[in-house]
């Protein structure tokens, strides 16, 4: 079976039904090993928790999924993230967060688990994270996050990367774009989304944007643009993928990490680009369909 390890943050999530909050569990990366789990690869999540009772929760709860948590840090004392989900009265959503302590901020301090981390990340035909991970942490777990990876890749291991702007959680755009571009020197497969990159960039061209990432050394490119088009960009087989068309839209909360999820597991089994990114439509279009970031299986 064809592994992927995934490496970022899983916060709880409390959503908003009436006047009930209904306790759950979301994040980027997490959202993508789960689509890419229920299309068969065999996925290990790279993250860390705590060791109270919400900890256990979650980690129940990505097992439940069938995501592989042997590759999970427990944080003695930690407690994890969490977001909640408001709808308001004309059903428009608002997310706020609780993430300062997170644990994952402690995922690459010293200590055996970061010892075993190159052995583990090996045994892995691909790595794939965001850039919500990298922006979680701080600037000495960056550097070592891109240096394990480069390592990774150096050995054969192929590295995917959607950059996830959220200009929140960076301090600038400066600093954003520093590391953002830093990821994307070390993958060999990147996702963005249109809107995050021309925002990134102040820069409207798609073309313009492509050359961009293709400038700083990503060979394969998938830039998503909503209901728009899917553009690929990779050595042999480039083109322009429709989207699914999709009536009435629900929720289009994690359709871009639906999207990757479905990608990877197709063109982790030998697919070519074309083909992943309209599996990866299919994927998206069914989660757009449904409230929350991980529809029923
Ligand atoms: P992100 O969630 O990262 O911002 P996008 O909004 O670009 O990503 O959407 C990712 C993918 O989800 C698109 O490439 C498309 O396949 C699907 N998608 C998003 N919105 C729609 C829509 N309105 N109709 C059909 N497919 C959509």
């Amino acid at each position: 079976m064809i592994s992927l390890g995934v490496i970022g943050e899983c916060m709880l999530e409390f959503s908003q039904h009436d006047d009930i909050y209904q306790l759950g569990y979301g994040g980027d990366v997490f959202n993508t090993a789960v689509y890419a789990t229920r299309l068969g690869l065999d996925v290990s999540f790279f993250t860390a928790t705590g060791d109270d009772h919400y900890s256990r929760y979650l980690v129940g709860a990505w097992n439940n999924e069938g995501v592989n948590t042997n590759t999970v840090r427990i944080i003695p004392g930690g407690t994890p993230g969490l977001y909640i989900i408001q709808t308001d009265d004309t059903g428009e959503r608002s997310f706020h967060y609780w993430r300062d302590t997170t644990p994952f901020k402690q995922w690459l301090k010293p200590g055996s688990y970061l010892d075993t981390l190159p052995e583990k990340l090996a045994q892995h035909q691909c790595v794939y994270f965001s850039g919500i991970s990298l922006a979680l942490l701080e600037d000495a777990d960056r550097t070592r996050l891109l240096e394990l990876l480069a390592d990774y890749r150096i050995q054969g291991g192929l590295v995917a990367f959607d950059p996830n702007y959220r200009p929140r959680l960076w301090q600038n755009h400066t600093e954003a774009t520093t590391w953002i571009d830093k990821a994307y020197g070390i993958s060999n497969m990147a996702f963005p989304s249109y809107d995050d990159e021309a925002l990134l960039r102040g820069e409207t061209s798609h073309d313009k944007l492509i050359q961009n990432i293709s400038t700083l050394g990503v060979l394969e490119i998938v830039l998503k643009n909503g209901a728009g088009e899917v553009m690929i960009f990779s050595q042999g087989d480039s083109g322009k993928v429709p989207t699914e068309p999709v009536h009435p839209v629900v929720d289009t909360t994690a359709a871009g990490d639906a999207f990757n999820g479905g990608y990877l597991s197709t063109r982790l089994k030998g697919a070519e680009a074309i083909a992943s990114a309209k599996q990866g439509c299919r994927t998206a279009a069914q989660v757009i369909q449904h409230r929350g970031a991980i529809i029923p299986a």
